[in-house]
């Protein structure tokens, strides 16, 4: 937005009206990045985005006040909502309770929650359509300082090795914070199948690279070793979207990347995607986790 974009407006989107506000206001006070850039980045990234966060009941982090304010996890869908937002009823784990989670299945959606301040989003490994099965296994590298993401990038190339003898096809993406999510598809395989396999690899890599890796919870902060949390594949987990902003100082973004781009990483600040950054990765690469 320039001086001549009016601050709020009203957009129709797909046939969808959707109201936009405050646009020239800061969410990111570091880099001045406004909440229009951020709804420009997702508008753009949308069409790789969207199909990682279809048919997921879908958790937001917003900070209407900027990113060094304060957020909040909304996982209930907010109840002044267009009739047009898809909602699905989760039942919540133990509680016997439902939540009527979002779903972000087309751009209207997606625009929409990020008017709403919604920087970050947030999606299970499973889908609303078949709770029971989880399609997605997820390992989240990381790393304990003084380790950094490069030392994820080596855990990386060992997982995928021993997966690759098992016919699995690993990806990989920044977490747009400190580490690595690893992925995995899955068919037919219930939440406890999935958290075991994850634990299975876990042990694996610390057995085969002990002084780099860490499958232990309790010893999760151990310095100079990555964390390999296998826990995460449970129904109740949810990872950061592919190509979900982050709300850190500066914009980043969870961005899918070659094994290329991981192998010849020399710096962590070589794996630091910023909108445009990401924009011009998917520009390159297309959708790196199509398929998942
Ligand atoms: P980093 O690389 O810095 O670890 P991350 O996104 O992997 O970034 P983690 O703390 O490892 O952050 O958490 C993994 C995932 O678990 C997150 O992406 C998020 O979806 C979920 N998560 C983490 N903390 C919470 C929380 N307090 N409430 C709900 N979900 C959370
Ligand atoms: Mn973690
Ligand atoms: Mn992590």
């Amino acid at each position: 937005p320039d001086s001549r974009t009016p601050a709020s407006q009203t957009v129709e989107i797909d046939g969808r009206r959707v109201k936009l506000t405050n646009l020239d206001k800061v969410l990111y006070p570091e880099t001045g990045f406004t909440k229009g850039e951020v709804l420009s980045y997702y508008a753009r990234v949308a069409p790789v985005m969207l199909p990682h966060l279809a048919g997921r009941a879908a958790t937001l982090i917003r900070h209407p006040d900027g990113v060094d304010e304060p957020g909040f996890f909304a996982k209930h869908a907010p109840s002044h909502r267009p009739d047009w937002v898809r909602t699905a009823s989760v039942a919540a784990t133990g509680s016997g309770k439902h939540i009527e989670h979002v779903l972000i299945d087309d751009l209207p959606s997606l625009i929409w929650a990020a008017n709403l301040a919604a920087i970050e989003f947030h999606v299970p490994q499973w889908r609303v359509a078949d709770p029971e099965h989880h399609d997605l296994l997820v390992l989240d590298l990381d790393p304990g300082p003084p380790a950094t993401v490069l030392d994820c990038v080596r855990v990386a190339f060992a997982a995928r090795e021993l997966l690759a003898t098992h016919g699995m096809d690993l990806r990989a993406k920044t977490s747009g914070g400190k580490g690595l999510h690893l992925y995995a598809p899955l068919d037919g395989v219930t939440a406890e199948q999935a958290r075991e396999l994850a634990h299975t690899i876990a042990l694996g890599m610390e057995a085969q690279l002990p002084d780099l890796v860490v499958s232990n919870m309790a010893k999760r902060e151990r310095p100079g070793k990555v964390f390999m949390d296998w826990s995460q594949n449970t129904h109740s987990k949810t990872t950061v979207a592919a190509y979900s902003l982050r709300a850190r100082p500066r914009p980043t973004v969870s961005t899918p990347v070659t094994w290329e781009q991981l192998a010849a990483a020399e710096r962590p600040d070589d794996l630091r995607f910023s909108p445009t950054r990401a924009l011009e990765q998917v520009a390159e690469h297309g959708d790196l986790l199509s398929g998942l």
